[in-house]
């Protein structure tokens, strides 16, 4: 059977719960305690090329109880696209999450979610809550089908994503190359 392997990542401002979102999705477990991503891109608001770089889809999230970080989502998107595209040109499908949906303080009110996910853009939004793990799956699913979706849609990428069992890994160099760069238009 075939498989399709797809790139998404995972931007938003320091302690929002991308960390934790990934632990949830791949391992279906949460820690309270351990030690956070300290420094690193994500405290400027920016990432690098390479980051984004074969992107099929992206998580912008923020954190319902701080403000701050709802506002750095629209600039997280901005780098995105000014940084990548689908090789069709079309933007990264970009879902925006409100994580941390379980604390009774909020400085997010849904209809301004609602406004900044409509004005820039983003495929859809949802609230979260990766610590008690409320909406992790479904946010997956639904990029899992847009992304499903768009790849029907572009023609000729179906082999540069198509991976056949047993093909693991190539070791070619030149059949490295011509896939990497076939890829998107980062
Ligand atoms: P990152 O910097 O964006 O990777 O954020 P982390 O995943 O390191 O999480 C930062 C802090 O927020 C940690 O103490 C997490 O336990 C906490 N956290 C993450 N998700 C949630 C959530 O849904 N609810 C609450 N209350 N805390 C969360
Ligand atoms: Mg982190």
């Amino acid at each position: 059977m075939a498989e399709l392997l797809f790139k998404v990542i995972i931007i938003g401002d320091p302690t929002v719960g991308k960390t934790s979102f990934v632990q949830r999705y791949v391992n279906d477990s949460y820690r309270r305690d351990y030690k956070m991503t300290i420094g690193g891109q994500e405290r400027f608001t920016s990432m690098t090329r390479v980051y984004y770089k074969d992107a099929h889809a992206c998580i912008v999230m923020f954190d319902l109880s701080q403000r701050a970080t709802f506002q750095s989502a629209v600039k997280w998107k901005k780098d995105l696209d000014t940084k990548c595209s689908l090789l069709d040109g079309s933007p990264v499908p970009c879902l925006l999450i409100a994580n941390k949906c379980d604390l009774s303080h909020r400085e997010v009110e849904q209809e301004e979610v609602e406004e900044v996910c409509r004005e820039h853009e983003f495929v859809g939004w949802t609230e979260t809550s990766v610590k008690e793990g409320l909406m992790i799956d479904e946010c997956m699913r639904f990029l899992i089908e847009e992304m499903v979706n768009k790849h029907a849609e572009i023609d000729g990428l179906s082999e540069s994503f198509t991976a056949r069992r047993g093909d693991g890994i190539r070791l070619n160099p030149d059949s490295q190359k011509s896939t990497a760069s076939g890829r998107c238009s980062c």
